[in-house]
């Protein structure tokens, strides 16, 4: 099976959130079970440099972008056998200090730099030597690929036989909504801009094309693919999802074990396992350390990394924390994000300099010794369409605190659930009092040594393994191939 991935991120080359990590791992996992993979991405600033093995194909691509041609120059990584990198080099659009914005705000031409990244990606499918059966696209960036390969597929004459599509929703509150006048960057014919199209209240709406066009939709949990159906998590989309219902398949994301993990990781100041947590209480000491906070094996360690939005209920947890910093508790963060949410976060940790820890800004090594060093992980989200970090924190034995919503539910067992396997807390309603409860019952789990164990146990015996995920997406990827267009 020949299998091409779109997506604006991919790690290890570029990262904002999730879809980066899955992106890469997916890619990853294909190539190891025997498919064909490719990888097609921007080339972000700082990339060339970082992959000094990246080879500059004798491949340049011109496309129209509304009323002017674009070039863009095509490089190549081979990354695993079996598995290959294409990265679009267009400077002008993707060599930015950022991916998507800086301060908060939006670059303002977002609408051109992926209606080309999309219109590379459709080219690039046709014209590679190997050409992929399947183009699997990923969140709104790469939307418009669906509806380009059959625009081109029905009435521009594709040649061969047209890939099918394949569309993973990351994040349904994301969607790439534009005023309409950047319809016309497209090069479409206007009769796709309609409400059964890619016309959405007047505007246009990338993610809603890849609804309608894709030939099959993904999203990232089972119950956020239920979720999403409803009006309350739908985002305006729900009707358009619920007429592709059949088609809408929820599959849990994976963790890179290969990456996140408690032995030999460069990361991590300890290495630990589930049957000798003394690194693990080491790694505790390092990070109150590092941060600054006193150093203290028996004071409960609460965690969080995040994007600092409204979805991750950053607020909740910052009204919670105010009342649960009565007690004997520390708490870390490292986040970005709302710059009214970082500053709120900051003078918490001014005003609780012995308690709290504030780190804003991305840190990847960072965020590796907090999910080992903290005793719980936070993660109060109103809506969370798998979530990894609460995943990452069971590998580590750190114990996920989490709202039960999306991936959240799917991937972590409250003692409510199963008295045996319980290795999280989870609560239900999206307020500060249920937060506060929640982390109440932490306390008190912590007070008990014995059940605490068993908990760690069960948290770093949980299996994502991608292995698991890969071979859905491939089953996806059969239906989809056998399905008559
Ligand atoms: P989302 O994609 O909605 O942001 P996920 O939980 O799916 O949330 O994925 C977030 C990913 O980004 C995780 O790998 C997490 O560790 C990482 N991350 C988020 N914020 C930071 C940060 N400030 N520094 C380092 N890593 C971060």
């Amino acid at each position: 099976m020949k299998v091409l991935l779109a997506s604006s991120e991919v790690h290890p080359y570029s990262k904002t959130g999730g879809l980066a990590d899955m992106v890469g791992a997916l890619a990853k996992a294909l190539a190891s079970a025997g498919l064909q993979v490719g990888v097609i991405t921007p080339l972000y600033k700082g990339i060339l440099e970082n992959f000094p093995d990246m080879q500059r194909l004798d491949w340049a691509v011109d496309l129209p972008l509304g009323t002017r041609r674009v070039r863009a120059q095509i490089f190549r990584r081979e990354w695993t056998p079996g598995l290959t990198v294409t990265f679009v080099h267009q400077p002008e659009l993707f060599h930015r200090a950022e991916l998507y914005q800086e301060k908060g705000i939006d670059y303002p031409d977002n609408a051109e730099r992926f209606i080309f990244f999309s219109k590379a990606v459709a080219h690039v499918a046709r014209y590679l030597p190997n050409p992929p059966e399947l183009v699997h696209v990923h969140d709104w960036q790469a939307g418009l690929v669906p509806l380009m390969i059959r625009h081109q597929r029905d009435r521009a004459g594709w040649g061969p036989p047209a890939p099918k599509t394949c569309l993973t929703i990351h994040n349904l509150a994301y969607q790439g909504v534009f005023p309409a006048r950047w319809y016309g960057a497209t090069n479409l014919p206007l009769d796709y801009f309609r409400p059964d199209g890619v016309e959405f209240y007047g505007s246009m709406n990338c993610l809603k094309a890849a609804l309608l066009y894709a030939d099959t939709i993904t999203t990232v949990s089972p119950r956020y693919a239920r979720e999403i159906l409803t009006e309350a998590f739908g985002c305006g989309l729900d009707g358009v999802l619920r007429r592709r219902r059949p088609s809408v398949v929820g599959i849990l994301n994976g963790v890179d074990y290969t990456e996140w993990r408690t032995e030999g990781n460069p990361f991590l100041p300890h290495a630990f396992t589930a049957h000798d947590l003394r690194g693990k209480d080491a790694a505790k000491l390092a990070l109150q350390r590092e941060l600054g906070l006193p150093p203290a094996r028996t004071t409960p360690l609460f965690g969080n990394i995040s994007r600092l939005v409204d979805q991750k209920g950053s607020d909740l947890l910052l009204a919670a924390l105010e009342e649960m910093l009565a007690t004997d508790i520390q708490f870390v963060l490292l986040g970005s994000g709302s710059p009214a949410l970082e500053k709120a976060f900051q003078d918490l940790s001014r005003r609780h300099a012995e308690k709290v820890a504030v780190r804003i800004g991305y840190d990847h090594p960072l965020s590796h010794r907090i999910e080992a060093g903290c005793d719980f992980f936070l993660m109060p989200s109103r809506f969370e369409p798998c979530g990894l970090n609460q995943m990452y924190s069971l590998h580590y034995g750190t114990i996920p605190i989490v709202r039960a919503t999306g991936g959240l539910d799917d991937s972590v067992i409250d003692l409510s659930e199963d008295l045996e396997l319980a290795n999280g807390i989870k609560f239900h309603e999206c307020s500060t009092r249920a937060l506060a409860k929640a982390i109440r019952k932490a306390l008190a789990l912590y007070q008990e040594p014995d059940l605490l164990h068993k908990y760690r146990e069960n948290a770093m015996a949980a299996d994502f393994s991608w292995d698991r995920t890969a071979a859905a997406y491939v089953e996806v990827y059969r239906q989809t191939l056998a399905q008559h267009s």
